[in-house]
């Protein structure tokens, strides 16, 4: 999951046909900020500064601008203790269904 940090105008592609390396389905979608969208990273370009990003419906952006998203997942808790392998917050906090999981530096 991602959700863009400000209103966000993308190109989908829909359809691609791979053996002749074309694209034949475009559409235009316009993302609000602050919603979450089913969407995974699948490629990094220039060392992180635009990503390729792949919609639950199949459909892929091309080089978006890693800085006007937030990557959402879901947190994963250590049995040992109890708290976010990745950003680090307990399982016991009370604030923890309004948090994504962020972790620092990314
Ligand atoms: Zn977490």
């Amino acid at each position: 999951m991602i959700r863009f940090n400000q209103d966000t105008e993308l190109t989908l592609i829909t359809d691609y046909d791979e053996e002749n390396d074309n694209i034949t389905g475009e559409e235009t979608e316009v993302f609000k900020a602050g919603e979450p969208v089913d969407a995974e990273i699948i490629a990094w370009i220039n060392g992180g500064e635009y990503v390729d990003l792949q919609f639950g419906d199949g459909s892929v952006a091309l080089t978006v601008q890693r800085d006007c998203f937030t990557h959402l997942r879901d947190h994963l808790f250590s049995p040992e203790t109890n708290c976010c392998v990745h950003c680090g917050i307990s399982a016991e906090d009370d604030c923890i269904e309004n948090g994504p999981c962020v972790p620092s530096g990314l």
